[in-house]
């Protein structure tokens, strides 16, 4: 079985560009909607040279897999929101417990998106780049427990279920993200004046 994170887009691999979500290998909730009680599944591609076996138990799943020829073995809670008469399903992201419905590998870990720093091709290819950091700032509030909050407003305490270094590291990507817009900002206001 070929490791995963082996490559040019491996761990720590030359990144040229930010990696977007349609070229990173992921699993998405839908794969398992009825396959939570199977017990085992194996998944692959990369035609088959890469592949990840996956434990399920009704809850939660374990992922074990080979990166950078190390045994890997994560788990992935199941989470669930009502939806009309039914229910639907997410995974709790392994690293910050954010809902998503879909896990990235990127490296030797698998991540929601955020976590990931993966942006999607259609922001880097147009829009305007102030909508674009006015949109992933608000995300990134969001989801660092801020509800209502204006554009520079940095959070102060964690959220529960968060990691203390996964709050620094998406504060301090707030902050980055904050001085962006505001450079863009300027630059856009020159150019009209
Ligand atoms: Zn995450």
């Amino acid at each position: 079985m070929g490791g995963l994170g082996s490559g040019a887009y491996g761990f720590m691999g030359p990144l040229v560009r930010k990696r977007t979500v349609e070229e990173t290998m992921h699993l998405h909730i839908q794969n398992f909607k009825d396959h939570l009680n199977e017990k085992s599944l194996t998944y692959s591609w990369d035609k088959g040279k890469k592949s990840i076996r996956v434990l399920t138990k009704g809850d939660h799943i374990i992922l074990s897999y080979y990166a950078d020829k190390k045994k890997i073995t994560t788990r992935a809670n199941i989470d669930s929101t009502k939806v009309g008469y039914g229910k639907r399903l997410w995974f709790n992201c392994p690293s910050c417990e954010t809902r998503t419905s879909r896990l990235y590998i990127l490296g030797r870990y698998f991540c929601c998106r955020d976590c990931h720093g993966l942006t999607y091709l259609t922001c880097q290819k147009s829009g305007d780049p102030l909508d674009y950091l006015y949109l992933k700032i608000r995300r990134l509030q969001r989801k660092l427990g801020l509800e209502n909050p204006n554009v520079n407003e940095i959070p102060y305490f964690k959220p529960k279920n968060m990691h203390y270094k996964t709050f620094a590291y998406l504060k301090s990507k707030l902050v980055d993200l904050q001085a962006k817009r505001d450079r863009e900002f300027i630059k856009q206001c020159n150019m009209r004046f």
